[in-house]
């Protein structure tokens, strides 16, 4: 399987402010892609598709000595990331000690299939997100909960019942800047196809991978009568178009 190429330059990322206007990302010394850089993207746009589309992120924190990285929900509001868990929570509370972590969102949007097990790939969008995350409290923290909510399911805050005071005090909220950041996708056939395995009478192509929503199937426990609101009946009906790629969006598995 091949990995993220050897020997690639670095291209042209410049740790800097490159627009004034927002819509191009800043980018650091940290955040500089090295394997790959032609697979960056420095449009706010894109980040804002794919932190958008998805919702599970990978919460990477330093747990003494080692690193612990753990699969969490989140939420988006403008250049602000939340997240949340119980207070209990090993990776939330070590998170919660103004130390530096890592949150990455990962879309897969398919196989890559090539003619040489060197050159087989993945096809994704993915997002690294660098910093301290800031505790938050009080409104700051129910607000923040219901961005996460409305994140995953939306139009479920005004459906559901609301966390109490107790439940609240059980939850550690916490808000991640949007500051530091990197965007990074791959799509396209595989790299074989410009080279000399081009004439091995193998298959090559991408298996597309969906994500598909099932119809919602009901509690055992839920009240006779009961029905599925109208807000659920549209999150099934647009999961798909939510994790879509854009189809605009120009391959970069090979150079054309
Ligand atoms: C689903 C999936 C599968 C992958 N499979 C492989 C694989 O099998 N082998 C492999 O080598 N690589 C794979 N990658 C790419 C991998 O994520 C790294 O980009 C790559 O390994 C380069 O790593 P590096 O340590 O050299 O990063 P560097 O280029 O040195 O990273 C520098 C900075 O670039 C940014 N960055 C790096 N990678 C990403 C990323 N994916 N998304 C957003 N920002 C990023 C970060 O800010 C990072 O601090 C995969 C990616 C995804 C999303």
């Amino acid at each position: 399987m091949r990995g993220d190429g050897v020997g690639v330059s670095a291209g042209e990322q410049v740790p800097t402010e490159t627009r004034g206007d927002g819509m191009v990302l800043r980018v650091t010394e940290r955040t500089r892609l090295r394997r790959m850089p032609e697979r960056v993207s420095l449009e706010r746009r894109d980040l804002e598709e794919i932190l958008d589309a998805g919702f599970v992120c990978h919460l990477g924190v330093l747990d003494g000595d080692a690193p612990l990285v753990l699969p969490t929900v989140y939420g988006r509001d403008g250049d602000r990331l939340y997240v949340h868990g119980s207070v209990a929570s090993r990776s939330l509370r070590t998170a919660r000690a103004e130390r530096p972590v890592c949150v990455t969102v990962t879309l897969v949007d398919g196989i890559v299939v090539a003619r040489s097990v060197f050159e087989h790939s993945v096809n994704y969008r993915s997002v690294v997100v660098l910093g301290v995350p800031e505790v938050l409290e009080g409104e700051e923290k129910v607000a923040a909960l219901r961005v996460l909510t409305e994140h995953v399911v939306h139009g479920q805050w005004d459906y559901a019942r609301r966390p109490t005071r107790q439940e609240l005090a059980q939850t550690t909220v916490l808000a991640l800047d949007l500051g530091e950041v990197s965007v990074k996708m791959r799509s396209g056939p595989s790299e074989d196809g410009d080279g000399p395995d081009a004439a091995l009478p193998v298959w090559a192509g991408e298996i597309p991978l969906r994500v598909v929503a099932s119809p919602p199937v009901a509690d055992p426990a839920l009240l006779p009568g009961v029905a599925v609101p109208a807000h659920l009946e549209s999150v099934v009906a647009g999961m798909s178009a939510r994790f879509a790629p854009r189809p605009s969006r120009p391959a970069s598995g090979r150079a054309r």
